[in-house]
């Protein structure tokens, strides 16, 4: 085999696995279609480091996100990634609000998530005094990181590991040999180069579901569907009078978690993502100026200060999503691909968030089912 095992994409979740893989593991390989790593999702995002509140009990998200955030913390400590532990609220406007957040509080005890506390309006005062809450639940382990340092970070020690990234190369076909995998990739000079692996770990976010097909999984529930987030920011001075995240309750199935405050590390605010699935898998991310109006009413019920000229539209975010609309949350879906028939194929697919959070805890994931794999093999 020319290569042990094979990454396909250079987002967040590709390069946090590349890191870890090469670690262990020699002959290495990252492909990513673009000239660098990280973009598409993972450069268009909140980049909160979520502290595991609302995921269902036991799913992979609610278990890789608290243990991703731990490791998360320490990583950017050891390796000076910027990160703020700034904390979080999140917000009741109205009297039927109150026992939504109570809830909340008891899934996040679910998921080991036991430091959230709640606070009465003057204690919200005391933290945030510009904003409007009849009560708040606050979460002080939840934190923004700067994405893009993150990234270059899991890239530079992929490579100081001997691991080979190669850019420029999109992968277009993927064939079952005996013991692994014939990969064809199409390189920015248009030709195309064929080589062979062992493994193959499919991290293709929004096109993870076509990297399956390649190699003959045709599954329903494994195809993604586009749900575009937009964010307005909040124009300065204003900007200062916001310092944590602040969010309201989210939507009763959790196809977003409404549209909320983020900061980022430069001080500037966001409001958002919305939530909107589009009518094909199109990478629109244009801005949508008309969403004004709906941005500041969602926003103004815990933003008073807010005037409608205090915001502009800013960017966009596409998620990959296997969750249909009006469905209950999905998980993450991690497999090792064998009992389709596809041994030492890891499918990654439907990694939305808190897919950023939870990178170094999925890599360690992904690094034991290869341990598990590599002996079945
Ligand atoms: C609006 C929004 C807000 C979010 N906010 C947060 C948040 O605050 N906190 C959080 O934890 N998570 C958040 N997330 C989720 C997080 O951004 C994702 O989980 C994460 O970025 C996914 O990383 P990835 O590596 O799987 O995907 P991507 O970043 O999409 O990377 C996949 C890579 O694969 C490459 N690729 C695809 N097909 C091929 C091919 N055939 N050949 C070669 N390369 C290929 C692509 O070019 C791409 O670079 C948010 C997501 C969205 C959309």
């Amino acid at each position: 085999m020319d290569a042990d095992i094979t990454i396909i994409g250079a987002g967040v979740i590709g390069l946090a696995i590349a890191e870890t893989l090469t670690g262990n593991y020699q002959n290495v390989f990252l492909i990513e279609k673009h000239p660098t790593f990280g973009q598409e999702t993972s450069s268009r995002n909140s980049e909160v480091i979520h502290a595991g509140i609302y995921y269902t009990k036991n799913s992979l998200k609610a278990r890789l996100c608290v243990e991703g955030k731990r490791l998360l913390y320490d990583y950017c400590k050891k390796y000076d990634v910027p990160f703020k532990n700034c904390g979080k609220l999140i917000v009741a406007t109205s009297e039927e609000e109150i026992p939504v957040i109570k809830s909340i509080r008891n899934t996040a005890m679910n998921n080991g998530v036991d430091d959230l506390i709640l606070l009465e309006p003057e204690q919200i005062a005391g933290l945030e005094p510009n904003i409007f809450a009849l009560k708040a639940l606050f979460s002080p382990s939840t934190g923004i990181v700067d994405s893009h340092s993150l990234m270059k970070r899991y890239e530079t020690n992929t490579i100081n590991n001997g691991g080979q990234i190669v850019y420029g190369s999109e992968v277009t076909d993927i064939k079952r040999i005996k013991n692994g995998y014939y990969i064809t990739i199409h390189d920015t000079d248009n030709k195309n180069f064929s080589f062979t692996s062992r493994i193959i770990i499919n991290s293709a976010g929004l096109t993870s579901d076509k990297v399956s097909e390649m190699v003959g999984i045709n599954d329903n529930n494994l195809k993604i569907l586009f749900c575009k987030g937009e964010y307005f920011r909040l124009n300065p001075p204003k900007n200062r009078l916001v310092s944590r995240l602040v969010y309201p309750v989210p939507h009763h199935n959790m196809e977003g978690i409404g549209v909320h405050v983020t900061i980022d590390m430069g001080g500037g605010v966001k409001l958002g993502p919305d939530v909107k699935y589009l009518e094909s898998n199109v990478y629109d991310y244009r801005s949508t100026a008309s969403k004004q109006e709906a941005f500041y009413k969602s926003a103004k019920k815990f933003l008073p200060f807010l005037e409608y000229d205090d915001i502009a539209p800013e960017m966009a975010g596409i998620r990959p999503k296997i969750q249909k609309p009006g469905d209950p949350p999905s998980d993450f879906y991690i497999m090792e691909e064998g009992r389709r028939g596809y041994p030492g194929f890891i499918n990654l697919i439907g990694m939305e968030s808190p897919g950023l959070t939870s990178s170094i805890a999925i890599a360690k994931y992904v690094n034991d089912l290869i341990a598990n794999t590599i002996i079945l093999l």
